[in-house]
């Protein structure tokens, strides 16, 4: 099995790197935070309340997500720009730091990179928990700004405001219990601040022939 794990924080270009060097590959590409961000839409359209873990839990266990090139559906139901609201990324990362959801979404990812034979694979604990055996393992980050800069560049919005934001939501996905954000687990760390895709890229590819 052939996997390349990304982790990182939000905004530093893990998407749109992911799906270039999957292009490239020859492989699959799996974007998890957009399966956490489908179970915390689907708990709101529920009504679910997002602390009540069991509740939640059960949830992720049962709900239908299919995330692909295609975009993100829920129970059936698109959901592709549904899932991307001010109001799910807020609540999110309490979704995601729910360790039933955790289980079902990793044994999920599992599943997927088994039936495909590997995949480029982003998140925030790929390489460090889901895939620990993954051929390379990467950590993309950049400036805080550069990161806001780049969010506000996709969906629009404030740039300070965004910073803000996404600070907040880093710091919880770095603090919770299970399975944090983290860049101790030996990943190579990609500095993305003022380089371009082709630069990034490049350079993934040259640590690919190293490994
Ligand atoms: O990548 P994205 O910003 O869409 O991820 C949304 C949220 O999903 C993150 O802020 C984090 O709380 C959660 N997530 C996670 N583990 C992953 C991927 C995403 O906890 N592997």
């Amino acid at each position: 099995m052939r996997v390349i794990a990304i982790d990182g924080p939000a905004g530093a270009g893990k998407s749109t790197i992911a799906r270039a060097l999957a292009t490239r590959l020859g492989l699959e590409y799996l974007d998890t935070g957009a399966m956490y961000r489908a179970v915390t839409f689907a708990a709101m359209r529920r009504g679910l309340d997002l602390e009540d873990r069991e509740a939640v839990a059960e949830l992720a266990g049962e709900v239908d997500l299919e995330v692909d090139e295609h975009g993100v559906r829920v129970d059936g139901v698109e959901a592709t720009a549904a899932i991307r609201t001010p109001e799910v990324t807020a609540a999110v990362s309490i979704v995601a730091a729910n360790s039933g959801v955790r289980a079902e979404m990793r044994a999920r990812q599992q599943a997927w990179a088994m039936i495909r034979g590997g995949g480029v694979i982003e998140g925030r604990d790929i390489g460090s928990v889901v895939f620990p055996d993954a051929e390379l393992k990467l950590y993309l980050t950049a400036s805080p700004r550069t990161r806001a800069e780049r969010r506000v560049a996709e969906a629009g919005g404030d740039v300070d405001e965004i910073e803000q934001a996404i600070a907040a939501r880093d710091h919880y996905d770095s603090n919770r219990a299970d399975s944090p954000l983290t860049d101790t687990h030996g990943p190579v760390l990609v500095d993305t601040t003022g380089m371009g895709v082709d630069e990034v890229l490049d350079h993934i590819l040259q640590l690919l022939e190293q490994v």
